[in-house]
This record gives structure tokens, C-alpha cells and sequence, in this order.
């Protein structure tokens, strides 16, 4: 059965039409000042990576889930056959640092345009692309290094001889990063001892490199306890320019449901030797730098991921023979009519599309702001461009992996019993996409990040000044399409009731609504995407306008009305539930 499905294909043409007709990103100084983005010179571009991660990358994804990773008697970490060529094939290519700056040795590239190669890659191999980025991840961490230290180790992450890790969990310390106990003692020449234990940490060994550089998050010895004492610490597994080993071995590799080709270890640091990044005290603040990076491209991988299964569930559809379409009868030359003639499987694979696409939209949208936020000229520009990735991140974040998780099923769903077998390769997407709800900050605890340091504390202005964007989007909506404005102007009338009720509501009840209030503000900024995307598409009308404009009103009928679901339940009194004991759940 495998052998008649379709291989993953990059969506090239839909990505240019977002970037270049949707998101207009010529307009913007900030992006062209680094590139050129005609379609002429993006095209090539676009096609180069599609043909990587189709040829190379989607090649490995089975494999890789099948061989994992070993750790071997001696603590080192293989992973799958064919991911090391593939990832020095990566670093040849120039996959593996477009975003770097140029001042840093890498390609500078746009946000924005490298957040559509990155959904591309993930597409075709989620596990694999957890061993990449580490050029642009390190020049972030490293921006206030010590210079001798930065000349040690970034330009090497930015080459991609040596790949980077990000050390912060530990067993008994997960979102509450203040618990955890890994210490760092003083030495006389400046640098560092660190002794404790990390866990979950990607990337934490393998064979892909000779050298890994562990990002560790820990306490100075006597710093204060809780979150105000954590400090960056950069600690290599060999010390650059020798060939000691230093005190970083690898306990365990997590045995995990997903995600296997990719290495994730438990860390033992045992008096290794390490260098403090910047300040004192100032690690989780420099940490979540990073941090909010991962979770924007967590919705990328997210689109990545439904991108996939849904290509994979429509080719399924297409080819199996399985029963009548509804109205005809049994004369056919065939047996059986293709699956996709039944309205119910139509409803769930245009359930997926529709959701994929202004996903997409959304996640490029917030690649963009970072871009505008960077490096635009224009003042007003970029605070507006802060303000929304302030608003935005969580949502991107959480509300993208939640959809991405339940498009993942419904995929499996076309395949019957046959998408519950691996041979099928549908169920490793649901698998691998279900990380993406649980790491980089819980999305529950992303959906508090949102009301309680997103809209409560600026009292909901940089909610409103988003709200008032979509309400004049929705404005430019040419007559005769009430079948898009009508729902978005009630979405817009319940989120905005959902935001006073919060705003004036007590802690308990703040906490209980929170998920809700993200789930509908997620949806409503998806449906803004639509409105962006038929606005866009309304001039040229043909075949593809015709099926995206279905698609967004199957969006506003299908998806759109559980914001009101939302608001529904969300100012249900929460005193019900947190008056019960423990026991009670
Ligand atoms: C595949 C994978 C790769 C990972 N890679 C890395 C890595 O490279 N580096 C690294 O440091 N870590 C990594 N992690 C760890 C990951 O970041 C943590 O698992 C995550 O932060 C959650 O911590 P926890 O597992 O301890 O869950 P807990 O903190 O125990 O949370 C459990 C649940 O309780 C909820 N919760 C917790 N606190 C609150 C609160 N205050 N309010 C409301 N709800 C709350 C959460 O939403 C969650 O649903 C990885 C994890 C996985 C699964």
C-alpha cells in the first residue's frame, strides 16, 4: 500500500502566493533590504529546498522512526543510517543557517522566507529538524558573550561542524524552571564547574558531529533560589582546541512515542567545565529569547505536519475503492467508486485544508512581524510588530500544534484500519506532531502566558489595536461576500466579549478561561488570514480562487463557530470546580 501513495510534495506555489500576494513582502524594506523577492528569484529558491527535504529528507522519515536512536555501552548516541550524510549534505547546501546574520557568517535571510523553507523540511522529516538551527540559535545566545568565548564556538554552530542543545529541564523541574538544581561553582580564571542533571534534552548526543555545545541553565553557586538565580552557562562536550573530553556524559535516550530519530537525552554534568553567557541571574530572560523563536516555529512545524498527513490522507482517498457515491449504482466499470466521492471524508479532508492553509498564512504573518520588528526603518512600524508577536506567540504557538495534533488524526482517520498499521507511515505524523503541544511551555501554560502577560497587563490594548486590524480587513470585503464577513464580525463581537470578561474576572476564574479565550483567539486570527487570503485572491478569479474561496467558507461555517463554543464555556463559573477537593478529578 505504501508503495501507491504519493511522496510529499512542497507546496511551492501556494507558499509564493501567500508571501508575494497575501503578505506583499516586497512592500517591506525590512525583508527586501536582505533579498531579493520577486518570484523570479524566490521560485529557485523555494524549488532548491522542496527538492531537498522531497529527495533527501522524506526519504529518512520512516527509517529514522523505525532504527531510533541507540545509545551505545559507551554513552555515545547513534542515530538513524542515513541522517548523517543527510545532515552534512544539509550544512553543504546552506540549509542549516539562512536566518544567521550575515555579521555572524550566515545567510541573513528573512524570517519570513526561511520560516517557509523550515515548513518544507519539517514536512519531510520532523525528527530530523530537531538537529538543526543551532547556527541562528547560537548567535542569539552568544549576542552578549564574551568575544573570545563567541570566536570559539559560534562561528563552528554557524558552519554546522558542531551542533547546539538547549539544557533546561531537569526530572523534578519542568515549566517551573526556578526548582532546578544544577549549580555552577566559580573557578579563579572566570569560567565555571557545573554538576547536576538535565533531562529531555534534544539533540543531547549524537554521531552527527564531533562537538555538541550545551546552552545549560543553572544556579551559581549562593545565587538567590527561584527563577531570579538561573544563569546561561555555554558547556561543550570537548573544550575547543583540545581533544579532552570534559564531564558531559549521556544517562539515557528517552524512550519516546515520536520523534524517534531524534536524540532525547538525559545529561549528566559533572563538574564539566563551562563559561557564563552575559550577566548573572539573567539566564531564563536570555533563554526565553530563544524560546520565542521555538515556539513561532513550533506553528510552522505544526502547519509542516498537517501539510504532510493531509497530502497523504487525500492521495489515499483518491486511489482507494471503497463502496457507491452517494446517488449512483452499481454499473460502473470499476468495483467501487474512489473514497473521496463520499461527502463524509470530503467533510474531513476539507476540514484539514482549510485549517492548513491559514495556518500557513498565519505563521509566515508572524514571521513577518519579527522581521518588521528587527530591522524596519519606520518606528511606528516595528513597535506594531512587537506588539503582535507579544499577542500572537502563544497563539501561533499553541493553538496551531493543538489543530495540527487533531488534523494528524483525522488523516488517519481516511485510512480506516490501515492508518492504525505503520506500513501506511499516516499514524508517525499524529505521533510526531503530538510533542508539539507539550514542549516549549505546555499550550496550557501558554494559554495563561497569554491572558495573564498578554492581555491583562497592558488591560487589553494591544488586543484591541489587533481586533481593530481584522475589523478593517473585514471592511475591504468586496459585496457578496457575507458568507465570510457575517461570521468573522460575530467571532469578532464573542472575542471581544471574552476579553472584558477576563479582564474583569477573579484569578480562579482567569485561570478556567484561559484555554478557551486562546482556542477562540486562535481561530479568529486563522480566519483573519482567510480574509487576507481571498482579499488577495479576489482580482484573479480561476479555478485554485474558486477552491480557496470554498475553503474559507467551509472555514466559517466548519471552524469559526466554535469561538462562541468558546465563550460559552469559558464563563462557566470556575468556583464549581476549584471548590472540590483533589480527589474529585
Ligand atoms: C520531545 C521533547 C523534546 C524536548 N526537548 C527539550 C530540550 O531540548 N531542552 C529542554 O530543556 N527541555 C526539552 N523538553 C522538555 C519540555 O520543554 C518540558 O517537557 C516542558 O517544558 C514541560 O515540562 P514537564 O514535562 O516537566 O511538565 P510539567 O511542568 O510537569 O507540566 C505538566 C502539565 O501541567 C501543566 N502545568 C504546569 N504548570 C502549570 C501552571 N502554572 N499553570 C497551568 N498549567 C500548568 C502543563 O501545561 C502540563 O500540561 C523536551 C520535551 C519533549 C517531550
Amino acid at each position: 500500500m505504501t508503495g501507491t501513495l504519493p511522496s510529499y510534495r512542497a507546496p511551492v506555489d501556494e507558499t509564493l502566493f501567500i508571501l508575494n500576494r497575501v503578505l506583499r513582502i516586497g512592500d517591506h524594506d525590512a525583508v527586501t533590504a536582505n533579498l531579493d523577492v520577486s518570484e523570479e528569484a524566490l521560485r529557485p529558491l523555494l524549488e532548491g529546498a522542496a527538492r531537498f527535504a522531497e529527495t533527501r529528507l522524506a526519504p529518512l522519515n520512516a527509517r529514522g522512526d523505525a532504527e531510533g536512536c541507540t545509545r551505545r555501552p559507551d554513552g555515545r548516541v547513534t542515530t538513524p543510517g542515513g541522517f548523517k550524510e543527510a545532515f552534512d549534505q544539509s550544512v553543504a547546501d546552506g540549509w542549516s543557517n539562512l536566518a544567521v546574520p550575515a555579521r555572524d557568517g550566515g545567510h541573513g535571510l528573512p524570517y519570513v522566507v526561511t520560516a517557509a523553507i523550515e515548513e518544507y523540511l519539517n514536512s519531510a522529516n520532523q525528527s530530523f529538524c530537531m538537529y538543526t538551527n543551532w547556527g541562528f540559535y547560537g548567535a542569539l545566545l552568544m549576542a552578549n558573550a564574551d568575544p573570545a568565548l563567541r570566536e570559539s564556538y559560534l562561528p563552528k554552530l554557524v558552519s554546522g561542524e558542531w551542533i547546539g542543545t538547549m539544557a533546561m529541564t531537569e526530572p523534578h523541574a519542568g515549566t517551573d524552571l526556578g526548582l532546578m538544581r544544577t549549580k555552577a561553582f566559580p573557578e579563579a580564571d572566570g569560567s565555571f564547574r557545573l554538576s547536576g542533571t538535565k533531562m529531555f534534552i534534544s539533540g543531547g548526543d549524537h554521531d552527527l558531529t564531533d562537538n555538541i555545545v550545551h546552552f545549560v541553565l543553572a544556579r551559581i553557586d549562593g545565587a538567590p533560589d527561584g527563577s531570579r538565580g538561573i544563569s546561561l552557562f555555554l558547556v561543550p562536550k570537548v573544550v575547543a582546541g583540545t581533544e579532552t573530553p570534559n564531564g558531559v556524559t549521556c544517562g539515557s535516550v528517552e524512550h519516546k512515542m515520536g520523534l524517534r530519530a531524534s536524540a532525547t537525552c538525559t545529561m549528566h554534568f559533572d563538574d564539566a567545565l563551562g563559561w557564563l553567557i552575559g550577566e548573572p541571574h539573567q539566564g531564563l530572560r536570555q533563554m526565553f529569547q530563544l524560546m520565542n523563536h521555538a515556539r513561532r516555529l513550533t506553528g510552522v512545524i505544526a502547519v509542516a505536519g498537517s501539510e504532510a498527513a493531509c497530502q497523504r490522507a487525500a492521495g489515499h482517498v483518491r486511489e482507494r475503492l471503497q463502496g457507491r457515491a452517494p446517488g449512483r449504482s452499481g454499473a460502473a466499470i470499476e468495483p467501487a467508486d474512489p473514497l473521496i466521492e463520499q461527502p463524509d471524508v470530503r467533510r474531513v479532508l476539507m476540514a484539514i485544508r482549510s485549517f492548513v492553509e491559514p495556518a500557513r498564512a498565519l505563521a509566515l504573518w508572524m514571521s513577518l512581524q519579527l522581521d518588521l520588528a528587527e530591522r524596519s526603518r519606520d518606528e511606528v512600524v516595528r513597535t506594531r510588530a512587537a506588539g503582535r508577536i507579544q499577542l500572537l506567540t502563544p497563539i501561533v504557538k499553541a493553538v496551531l500544534s493543538d489543530m495540527a495534533l487533531d488534523a494528524a488524526l483525522q488523516a488517519q482517520q481516511m485510512f480506516g484500519g490501515h492508518g492504525y498499521v505503520v506500513e501506511t507511515g499516516i499514524e508517525q505524523y499524529a505521533r510526531d506532531l503530538r510533542m508539539l503541544s507539550l514542549a516549549e511551555g505546555a499550550n496550557g501554560v501558554q494559554a495563561m502566558d497569554l491572558v495573564e502577560r498578554k492581555l491583562l497587563r497592558d488591560d487589553g490594548a494591544g488586543f484591541r489595536d489587533f481586533i481593530a486590524e481584522i475589523d478593517a480587513a473585514i471592511a475591504l470585503l468586496p459585496a457578496g461576500h457575507d458568507h465570510i464577513a457575517l461570521p468573522m464580525r460575530q467571532a469578532l463581537d464573542d472575542i471581544v466579549e471574552a476579553s472584558a470578561y477576563l479582564l474583569a474576572a477573579r484569578p480562579d476564574d482567569v485561570g478556567y478561561g484561559a484555554y478557551d479565550f486562546m482556542t477562540a483567539l486562535g481561530l479568529v486570527a486563522l480566519g483573519y488570514m482567510w480574509v487576507r487570503i481571498v482579499l488577495a485572491d479576489d482580482v484573479q478569479r480561476n479555478d485554485t480562487s474558486a477552491v480557496r474561496l470554498a475553503r474559507a467558507i467551509f472555514f466559517m461555517t466548519h471552524h469559526l463557530p466554535v469561538v462562541t463554543t468558546c465563550l460559552r464555556r469559558m464563563t462557566a463559573d470556575a468556583g464549581i470546580i476549584s471548590k472540590l477537593p483533589a480527589t474529585a478529578f
